[in-house]
């Protein structure tokens, strides 16, 4: 069904997204959105001013599904006239509790998502209330427009292994890969509606498998058949990888970035995660890579406090996530999770003792964050510049650093400029009017207005 679709008797509705949890939640968010355009519909700024609110939940930690209901229940506090699907993890762990929330009105679980559009056009055949550009509770309205410089497309879905703590296999299913055809279609087409980048994810994306073909394969389909300048690889398993996936850099298109799940750098604690692989091996393959991709970013996930984690134990996964110098650490307490046989260990580690764990394992992380960053003073990076920001304009290499400068730059330019100095949330380009001398002869344009301050 399209937007251009005319047997549904329904108004233009303003719709507003709340998104939780993982990149394949936010892939998922940004296609529906694109869906929501192209049928006519308008995206909302605040949820005040929005007739329909589509919350994208998460059940990853028990906080994320508390934050999940709470989301729902401020929509409606807002806005008693707003409609609310909820969509997403938190609707497959607790079908059930997910039912029962009085604010929603529509619950649409993962494996119905792709259909969500007709689902609502089912459920909400008229727009609910006339649209008025009027301020609402004083704040004044205000569309927002996708902004199109990086976004997420889905490979694959599911996951077929049984990690003791993961509690996808039970919301997402067995795995399942899109075809060729329809990732190059759709990464063809953002490339046709301006984006610079695109982001393959999926719950592991070394998994997806079509017609026996892999994701090297597939990465060279969308290099091949797409004029999409960068792309980047997200969740690659470190027991799956595809050398093969390195001799694709020479491309300069694919984007010096991986991101490993680690989860422990204790054996013993993977051991008991049921993670098929050691300390020994990850770092193997980490140093492989980095002997064959220099100045490549890898990021990974640590959980903190996974049942039986003794202080030894904590001590060689910090120990081994200082070791290999992460260019981003995302770490996580261990939450207890339903369906996942880690729930139903009986040596849980303290509240108090995982906090200051997890103050430990972040403090790391932005050592090691900051050391990359360090490493690459005075290197020539290219950036993609995406908004400004308190003054700056915001951008991001290919090696997945998070670039500043105070000179106005073009949103959705790709340009190269030398890393120069350390700020507190980023790195400082050199000043952009020396990019000629570094091999960049553009002058920079005027700054285009962004809506995402
Ligand atoms: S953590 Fe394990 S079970 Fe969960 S999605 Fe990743 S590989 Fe699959």
């Amino acid at each position: 069904m399209t937007g251009s679709d005319t047997s549904y008797n329904q108004l233009p509705m303003r719709v507003f997204f709340s998104n939780l949890g993982c990149k394949l939640n936010q892939a998922e968010v940004e296609r529906l959105k694109r869906q929501f355009v192209d049928g006519g519909h308008e995206l909302a700024s605040s949820l005040v001013h929005a007739d329909l609110h589509v919350v994208n939940s998460c059940t990853v930690t028990h906080v994320a599904a508390r934050d999940s209901r709470k989301i729902v229940r401020r929509g409606r506090r807002l806005n008693p006239a707003l409609k609310t699907v909820l969509t997403g993890c938190h609707v497959n762990a607790s079908p059930d509790e997910a039912a029962g929330i009085a604010e929603v009105d529509l619950v649409v679980p993962n494996e119905h998502k792709d259909d969500l559009l007709a689902r609502v056009r089912e459920a909400f055949p008229r727009s609910v209330r006339p649209l008025t550009s009027a301020p609402q509770n004083g704040v004044p309205y205000m569309p927002m427009h996708l902004v199109n410089t990086r976004t997420l497309v889905k490979i694959e879905d599911g996951c077929n292994m049984h990690c003791a703590f993961c509690v996808i296999p039970h919301t997402r299913g067995r795995q399942r890969s899109r075809t060729h055809d329809q990732v190059v279609d759709e990464v063809r087409s953002l490339a046709a509606a301006g984006f610079q980048e695109v982001v393959l994810t999926g719950v592991q994306i070394s998994s997806y498998r079509w017609q026996g073909r892999g994701l090297f394969e597939l990465v060279e389909a969308v290099l091949g058949r797409t004029g999409i300048p960068r792309l980047r690889l997200t969740s690659i398993a470190p027991w799956k990888f595809d050398q093969r996936l390195l001799d694709i850099f020479a491309s300069g298109r694919l984007c010096r970035h991986f991101h490993l799940s680690l989860q422990s750098g204790s054996d013993a604690t993977l051991k008991r995660m049921r993670r098929p692989y050691t300390s020994d091996a990850f770092a193997d393959l980490v140093g492989m890579i980095r002997a064959r991709v220099p100045a490549i970013a890898i990021t990974t996930d640590i959980i903190v406090g996974f049942p039986g984690e003794t202080e030894d134990e904590f001590r060689d996964s910090l120990d081994f996530t200082e070791r290999m110098q992460f260019a981003r650490v995302h770490a996580f307490p261990y939450s207890s999770r339903p369906h996942t046989e880690a729930a139903t260990l009986s040596d849980h580690v303290a509240h108090h003792t995982k906090r200051e764990r997890m103050k430990r394992m972040l403090l790391a992380g932005e050592r090691a964050e900051r050391a990359f960053w360090g490493e690459q003073l005075g290197t020539e990076v290219e950036i993609l510049w995406e908004r400004p920001w308190r003054g700056h304009w915001l951008g991001m290499t290919d090696n997945y650093i998070r670039v500043q400068t105070p000179v106005p730059q073009q949103t959705n330019r790709l340009a190269s400029a030398r890393l120069e100095r350390i700020r507190e949330h980023g790195v400082e380009v050199a000043d952009p009017h020396s990019r000629a001398r570094l091999g960049n002869s553009s002058p920079p344009r005027p700054s285009t207005p962004s809506l995402h301050p």
